[in-house]
């Protein structure tokens, strides 16, 4: 028997399986909340799961999260799973790959970096895997020390 924590969507982005934890950082990272939308959110943190002993949720309505959206996640919760919904049938599941690069969406720590200048460039960060996954900014070669607190 499935125990309902959060009410099915009609229409929309679910993502399950995420890191115990990590459900507003994955909302952090996807924009969320995004000015001057007034789509239903829902977030529910450390489920009780078999495959994973918990787990967080977190449900967007009337937002289909595209390929580029969903890999960020893969920085902060690489088990993740996704699926699009559409007249509450998933017509869709999206896998995660980790990107090869992330441009935009974090920035430099190092305040000489061409990108942190007054006419800046987007940044952009090679996406390491070593221990877990770390960011190198390709301009200056510095390494993101925390991925989380660095999102623009
Ligand atoms: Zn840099």
């Amino acid at each position: 028997m499935k125990e309902l924590k959060i009410s099915p969507i009609k229409n929309g982005t679910a993502i399950d399986h995420i890191e115990p934890g990590m459900a507003l950082k994955v909302a952090k990272l996807l924009g969320i909340p995004e000015p001057g939308t007034r789509s239903t959110v829902s977030i529910a943190m450390f489920v009780k799961s078999k495959k994973m002993g918990f787990k967080d949720i977190l449900k967007i309505e009337d937002r289909e999260l595209k390929k580029r959206e969903v890999n960020i996640i893969s920085l902060v919760s690489p088990n993740a799973s996704i699926s699009i919904i559409k007249d509450e049938e998933v017509i869709k599941k999206l896998q995660l790959a980790l990107p090869k690069t992330v441009t935009g969406i974090v920035r430099c720590s190092n305040p000489n970096c061409i990108t942190n200048r007054d006419e800046p460039l987007e940044s952009e960060f090679a996406v390491i895997k070593e221990d877990g996954v770390r960011l190198r900014c390709v301009y200056c070669d510095r390494y993101v020390n925390d991925i989380l607190e660095s999102i623009v």
